[in-house]
């Protein structure tokens, strides 16, 4: 088991468009590490690029929220290629600790991804899959929830964004102290 470091909402990694994944060989390491990272933050999703990798996969496990059945997910390459309805659900994010934010997306989405072994893969989905999968893609694009609410709900935690952009600014700058 190897855990990795979640990175915070104002380091530049989580705001840049993630790379395409083209070799599939060799993914199971950062994948299984990945699971490991999420299960011990209590997280439901995870993007690479949340834990410093800058490639478009994704890993989700909603097995453990009520009526779900096991439910556990990698995506790659991943893009929503329709949607339909609008729901709202109270989200949070590893990225941005301690803070919730009400979420308006839609409610179904026609999703297209490769699974680990490269096979393509387009399903339609709904409920709290499709609500996870959404906001994982869109960190793969640099967009977080607070992109996605009203300007006075983001005021509303300005305080707690300022503080954790303030320490994540600190970490990557010691990150490239180390860097000879
Ligand atoms: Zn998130």
């Amino acid at each position: 088991m190897a855990l990795m470091d979640i990175v915070h909402y104002g380091d530049p990694i989580l705001r840049k468009k993630c790379r395409v994944v083209k070799d599939f060989k060799g993914l199971n390491k950062l994948i299984n590490d990945m699971f490991d990272t999420m299960y011990e933050e209590n997280g439901i999703g995870l993007a690479a690029n949340q834990v410093g990798v800058d490639l478009n996969l994704f890993i989700i496990d909603i097995s453990d929220i009520e009526g779900e059945g096991e439910s556990i997910h990698i995506f790659i390459n991943g893009q929503i290629i329709d949607s339909s309805g609008e729901s709202w659900f109270e989200e949070g994010c590893l990225s941005i600790p301690d803070v919730r934010l009400d979420v308006k997306r839609p409610e179904k989405i026609i999703f297209k991804y490769q699974d680990i072994d490269g096979k393509i893969h387009t399903n339609e989905i709904e409920g709290l899959l499709s609500r996870a999968i959404q906001h994982e893609v869109d960190h793969l694009n640099g967009v977080f929830i607070i992109d996605r609410v009203s300007k006075t709900s983001k005021f509303s935690i300005d305080k707690e964004l300022k503080s954790i952009k303030k320490e994540s600014l600190d970490k990557a700058k010691q990150r490239k102290a180390f860097v000879l």
